[in-house]
């Protein structure tokens, strides 16, 4: 009998220890891991139950990522393996000779940067390598070109010479010399495909921060937005106003990023396809969509722009909002951004409003 009871006793520990461990292992955990990719340190952090789902959703989602970052890498080099998987690199070589068959996401980006071409006027240009490439921003000394060069490195810049066919997947580019620089869009696109990848495996709460692009699943662990903060241009570390997030994107196109000194001047990466010339209107833009692909798109063809001009785009468009840092020291909102963000230093600015 005091046998019997004693079994009872281990076997009933035994089970509730079992159902313990079970519930401890399938607690919801937070899985975070960093990569340096396209030029960044990007970061995937998810919560959920389950490690090795979560481990393996955010594996694939950097394998994704990477796919993309290949097929746009335009630095690897000739007659490397790199050189031949990137179609950009390929496109770009047979600049003026014939048409590339490429991967159908390169259409897509492209696509999508045309029309924002159009939506700009002209602001957003992908062609526009041959003159990034002669400022040198790929490479280790960056300088100010001269008059002549920069007049014939934009003479191979123009939307028009790029040829897309969808039913053939080619691209075209019909200028000797011209190049596709996939900079302002790829790294959002890839953002969102790695997104894509962590739904599918049924990932339920996300953050992807790509280094200027953060897009998010769901909302935090704690089941309130993610909160993304919007840097103040000039500091290193005050945060100018805080955005919240839930489902969507934020990417944000700066002067600080990428950028050299000469003479008492400061020249940074993102540049007017018309003068060829960085950029001067605004210090940054930070642009909030439900795609990390189009906010990346976004924020760089928005920059360009006159604030006026950028803001009244954004203001037509549906799920799409902007902060403004101009130049001449304003911040202003789109429309709808008014209650959901939170300034954290200067005054609040709604609805283009001056200082
Ligand atoms: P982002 O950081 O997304 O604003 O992208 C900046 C990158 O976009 C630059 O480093 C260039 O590769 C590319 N870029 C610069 N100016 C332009 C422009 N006017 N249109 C399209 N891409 C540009
Ligand atoms: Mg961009």
């Amino acid at each position: 009998m005091r046998n019997k009871t004693r079994t009872r006793l281990a076997v009933t520990v035994c089970v509730l220890g079992a159902i313990g461990l079970a519930v401890f292992l399938r607690r919801p955990v937070d899985y975070r891991s960093d990569q340096f990719l396209m030029d960044t340190l990007v970061s995937i952090r998810v919560y959920g139950r389950g490690a090795g789902k979560l481990r393996k959703a955010v594996s694939e989602a950097y394998a994704e990522m990477r796919r993309i970052a290949d097929l746009t890498g335009r630095f690897p080099l000739a007659g490397s393996a790199g050189h031949a998987a990137s179609d950009v690199c390929r496109i770009n070589d047979m600049a003026g000779i014939g048409p590339v068959r490429v991967d159908p996401d390169v259409i897509t980006m492209l696509e999508l940067s045309r029309k924002h071409h159009a939506r700009t006027r002209g602001a957003f240009d992908v062609t526009i390598g041959p003159v990034m490439d002669l400022w040198g921003f790929g490479g280790k000394h960056p300088h100010v070109p001269g008059d002549e060069e920069l007049k014939s490195s934009l003479a191979m810049v123009g939307d028009a010479h790029m040829h897309l066919n969808r039913k053939d997947r080619t691209v075209y580019l019909d200028k000797p010399g011209m190049r596709l620089d996939l900079g302002a869009v790829a790294k959002g696109y890839a953002t969102e495909k790695a997104i894509q990848v962590l739904k599918r495996n049924g990932i339920e709460k996300a953050i992807i921060d790509a280094g200027g692009t953060i897009r998010v699943i769901g909302t935090h662990a704690r089941g309130v937005p993610w909160r993304v903060g919007i840097k103040k241009p000039g500091s290193t570390e005050d945060i100018l106003a805080v955005l919240s997030l839930q489902d969507s994107a934020a990417a944000t196109s700066a002067g600080y990023y990428r950028y050299f000194d000469s003479g008492r001047r400061r020249f940074h990466h993102i540049l007017n396809p018309g003068t060829g010339y960085p950029a001067m209107e605004n210090e940054s833009v930070t642009v909030v969509a439900g795609d990390a692909g189009l906010a990346d798109v976004l924020s760089t063809a928005l920059f360009v722009l006159k604030p006026e001009e950028a803001l009244e785009i954004v203001n037509k468009l549906t799920g799409v909002e902007a902060v403004l840092v101009t130049s001449d020291g304003r911040i202003l909102y789109s429309e709808g951004l008014a209650d959901r963000v939170e300034v954290t230093s200067g005054e609040r600015r709604h609805h283009g409003e001056g200082r």
